[in-house]
């Protein structure tokens, strides 16, 4: 194939998660306005189908939004892909309605997000994932209205190309692991979790432990307690006890729409008010219900003499090794920082995740995306990382833009706006084009 003949497109979203489905709703939903608004467009995703956290789909677990806050109602509240779209599809909107909450499972918001993604399931190809982004070879940067980007399938091997005037990188959050600890079969990350406990053998597992205080560890603390009854369940939290996410009216105002441009034209100091002042709505905290479910397991324990449930506060994971079958967990224990060393059959890091880093996938193009200070990305307004003036194409954030947008950017509220935005914004970079090429057509220029 030539290279004049790769597929191009207007824009290629690079990662399948909630928001590039957004956006491929957004531009859908521009189409359907009329065809002079079609933008072509090729989502690619590694996974061989739609998932979105499958592993912490655990029973039982809530959304921590609100279902209005879907892949579109903020918006087009008149959207057919909306979460009552799917309830009235699925025939639940009455009895979703007498729940009266406004925070369906994870395991049903999953559900929806499957049902969406079927409608425009013909702009996606599964098992492919994106591993690099480059000029075109022997493009001058100051011409060249395209990117390259190499795709490998299932089996790791490079095989597609596509060709794209936009790229939107949407690849979600990086697992992070106490320092120094590998994972293995013993040893998981929360994001690998149920595929993992699956393997295993539950009559082995008769003592496990999860690290972290946030939601996640939380909830899979609880998890393995209820899902084996003959096991000892050790919660190793940094802090003295699990803090509350705070979701109060006033507090959840910094995930509104409008908090983006507050915190986007805000100064440093406003900025740095949004996150010492709100980090608790999300970072390192548990919703109350999940919190008061440990607590009552642990006491309803106290009081028949069994101590199934154990919380080792204020400490610290320092060192993790295999010991034939057993993971042996040195620790920093308490007040006093006790050294102590405790075998399990299995270790859960529930530690979290770091941001969203696209430098690997640019390569060399990272040279023409300028950064602050702090050696950040700048990132326009509209997500578009800000490039040196030579370069043509778009390249858009979703996700990873926590320093210029806010504490929304990992999070799935304002992705039906995000979304909206990325997409007005590449409408407008076509018709901005068309119109150079018009001009340039009549005056009898060069209309590459
Ligand atoms: C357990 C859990 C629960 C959460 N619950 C909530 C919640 O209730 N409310 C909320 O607001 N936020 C929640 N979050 C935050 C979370 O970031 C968002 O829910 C959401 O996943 C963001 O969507 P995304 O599409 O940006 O990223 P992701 O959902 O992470 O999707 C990124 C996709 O990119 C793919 N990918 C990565 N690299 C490549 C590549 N090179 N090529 C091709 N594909 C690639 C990945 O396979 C993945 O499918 C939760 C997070 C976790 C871990």
């Amino acid at each position: 194939m030539s290279d004049r003949e790769h597929e191009t497109y207007d824009v290629v979203g690079i990662g399948f998660g909630p928001s590039n489905l957004s956006l491929a709703i957004a531009l859908e939903e521009y189409r359907a306005n009329g065809p002079e608004n079609e933008i072509s467009a090729l989502f690619l995703e590694r996974q061989s189908a739609f998932g979105w956290h499958r592993n912490m789909l655990l029973p039982s677990t809530t959304m921590q939004i609100s279902f209005l806050k879907d892949l579109v109602t903020f918006r087009n509240p008149t959207s057919s892909f909306s979460f009552i779209a799917y309830l009235h599809a699925s025939g639940r909107l009455p009895q979703f309605v007498n729940n009266q909450d406004f925070f369906p499972t994870r395991q049903e918001f999953h559900q929806y997000l499957e049902w969406a993604q079927a409608r425009v399931a013909d702009r996606v190809a599964y098992g492919s994932e994106v591993t690099s982004i480059r000029l075109p070879p022997g493009a001058d940067p100051e011409r060249s209205d395209r990117l390259r980007l190499e795709v490998a399938d299932a089996t790791g091997r490079n095989g597609r190309v596509v060709e794209a005037r936009n790229v939107v990188i949407s690849t979600g959050l990086v697992p992070s692991m106490p320092v120094g600890t590998e994972r293995d079969e013993r040893v998981w990350h929360s994001s690998e979790f149920l595929e993992k406990y699956r393997r295993m053998n539950p009559a082995e597992l008769r003592r496990v432990a999860v690290v972290g205080a946030g939601q996640s560890a939380a909830e899979i603390t609880r998890f393995l307690y209820d899902e084996l009854p003959h096991a000892e369940v050790c919660a190793v939290i940094p802090s003295y006890g699990y803090s509350v996410a705070d979701d109060t009216p006033f507090a959840n105002q910094i995930f509104d729409p409008g908090a983006v441009d507050d915190y986007y034209f805000g100064t440093e100091q406003t900025r740095e008010a949004f996150w010492r002042y709100h980090r608790n709505t999300n970072y390192s905290v548990v919703d109350d219900e999940v919190i008061r479910d440990l607590y009552r397991r642990s006491y309803d324990d106290e009081v028949r003499g069994v101590r199934r449930l154990q919380f080792l506060n204020l400490t610290r994971v320092t060192s993790v090794k295999r010991v034939g079958a057993e993971t042996r967990v040195s620790l920093q224990v308490g007040p006093d920082d006790e050294v102590r060393e405790l075998d399990f059959d299995a270790l859960v890091c529930a530690t979290g995740y770091s941001t969203m880093e696209p430098t690997d996938l640019l390569g060399d193009l990272d040279r023409h995306c300028l950064r602050d200070e702090a050696g950040r990305y700048r990132v326009e307004r509209d997500y578009r990382i800000v490039t040196a003036p030579e370069m043509r194409c778009g390249i858009y954030l979703q996700g990873g833009t926590e320093h210029t947008h806010g504490l929304t950017s990992s999070l799935l509220s304002n992705i039906a706006v995000r979304s909206g935005e990325i997409a007005d914004s590449i409408v407008a970079g076509r018709a901005g084009r068309n119109a150079e090429r018009a001009l340039l057509a009549e005056v009898g220029g060069d209309t590459r």
